[in-house]
C-alpha cells in the first residue's frame, strides 16, 4: 500500500466527520468498569448499568465493599451480569490491596506496553478494554479495535484481511501516528456505523470509495 494512503484517508475523514479534539471520559478506573460493562452489549445498556451502579451505592469506592449479589442486580442492564459483576469487584479489591485507591493515575507515567500489561492482568481485561482506558481517560496513544474499526480497516485495506482484532491493534498502531490514533478510532466507528456497515456497506455514498479497494460499484 501506498505511504500517502493512510494520510488521505485520514483527510478524507476528517473533512466528513470534522475535528474530533480529545476529551477525557472519566477517572480511569471508571472508564475501566464501564469499558467492562459495554463487552458483549449496546453502550446505551452498559451506560445505564453504569449510572445503576453509582447510583445504587454513590461511588466506585463503596462498590469495593458491596456484596456480590447486589452489584450483580444494580448492572443487570448490562447483561452477563454475574460475570461481570465478580469481575468488577475483583478488580476494584484488587486495585485498592495495590495501590490503596482505585487512583490508576500511576499509568499516566508508564511506558505505554507497561500500562497495558498491567491492566491486562486484571480478569475480563484484553487488549481493547486496556486501549480505552489509555486512550479516553488519559489521552495516551492506544489505538482500541473494536467491531467497526476492524472491518473498516481490513475493507480499506490498511490490514490484512485474515488479521485478528489484536493483531489488527499492532499493525494499526504501527501505521497511524500516535497523535492521530484518537481521531482514527472515532471516525472509523462513525463511518462504520454510518456508511461501511458490516452487510451492505453503502459504497456510492462513501467519501473512501477512490481509496478502498473493497469498493463496490453499483
Ligand atoms: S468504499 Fe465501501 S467498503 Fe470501502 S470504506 Fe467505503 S463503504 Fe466501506
Amino acid at each position: 500500500m501506498p505511504d500517502s494512503r493512510p494520510g488521505e484517508i485520514m483527510g478524507a475523514l476528517d473533512a466528513e466527520y470534522g475535528p474530533r479534539p480529545w476529551e477525557s471520559r472519566g477517572r480511569a478506573v471508571d472508564v475501566l468498569v464501564e469499558t467492562v460493562l459495554s463487552q458483549n452489549t449496546s453502550d446505551v445498556n452498559s451506560h445505564r448499568a453504569f449510572e445503576s451502579l453509582l447510583s445504587r451505592f454513590g461511588s466506585l469506592e463503596a462498590v469495593v465493599s458491596a456484596g456480590a449479589a447486589d452489584i450483580e442486580e444494580a448492572i443487570s442492564n448490562a447483561g452477563l451480569s454475574r460475570i461481570k459483576s465478580a469481575r468488577i469487584k475483583e478488580m476494584l479489591v484488587r486495585l485498592v490491596r495495590e495501590n490503596g485507591s482505585l487512583d490508576l493515575s500511576s499509568l499516566n507515567t508508564m511506558e505505554l506496553g507497561a500500562a497495558r500489561e498491567y491492566l491486562t492482568s486484571f480478569s475480563g481485561v484484553g487488549q481493547k478494554t486496556a486501549s480505552c482506558v489509555l486512550l479516553f481517560a488519559m489521552g495516551r496513544p492506544a489505538l482500541p479495535v473494536d467491531t467497526h474499526v476492524h472491518r473498516v480497516s481490513r475493507r480499506l485495506g490498511l490490514i490484512d484481511s485474515r488479521m485478528t482484532a489484536e493483531g489488527a491493534q499492532a499493525a494499526l498502531e504501527e501505521l497511524v501516528a500516535p497523535s492521530e490514533r484518537y481521531r482514527f478510532h472515532l471516525h472509523l466507528i462513525e463511518h462504520g456505523r454510518t456508511v461501511c456497515h458490516s452487510r451492505r456497506p453503502r459504497c456510492g455514498d462513501c467519501v473512501l470509495s477512490g481509496l478502498c479497494p473493497a469498493a463496490s460499484v453499483g
